[in-house]
């Protein structure tokens, strides 16, 4: 993949963090309105308060893919985005396209839905 290339999923990759961010932060405000009191127990305990007060209302699947944009962020780094996890193959654009922080090929990510790696 050429720099233009990643240029373009971190631009999507950042845009997506900020929104859901953004999101965490609009969620806090208002929890920070209705008091800290009634808030739920997610149950996250080993989490740092920081960590948990930054991602409490978010759904576990928003989260999950928050974790996985850093992830995906932190690869862009160390120049090893786009590559799968599993089997070290290139993920096919038209996968990142459709989800930019995806770490497994289609083939690596059917065999992780089956629970086989
Ligand atoms: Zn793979």
């Amino acid at each position: 993949m050429n720099r233009k290339q990643v240029a373009k999923y971190k631009k999507l990759l950042e845009a997506k963090r900020a929104e859901l961010l953004t999101r965490v932060q609009a969620a806090r405000a208002s929890e920070q309105e209705r008091g800290a009191e009634d808030a739920p127990d997610l149950g996250d305990r080993a989490l740092s308060t920081q960590t948990r007060d930054l991602r409490y209302n978010l759904s576990t699947g928003e989260r999950e893919v928050l974790r996985r944009i850093d992830e995906a962020l932190d690869r862009i780094e160390a120049l090893s985005y786009g590559e799968c996890l599993h089997c070290g193959k290139k993920v096919q654009q038209a996968r990142l396209d459709a989800v930019p922080w995806a770490l497994h090929c289609i083939d690596c990510q059917e065999l992780q839905d089956l629970g086989q790696i």
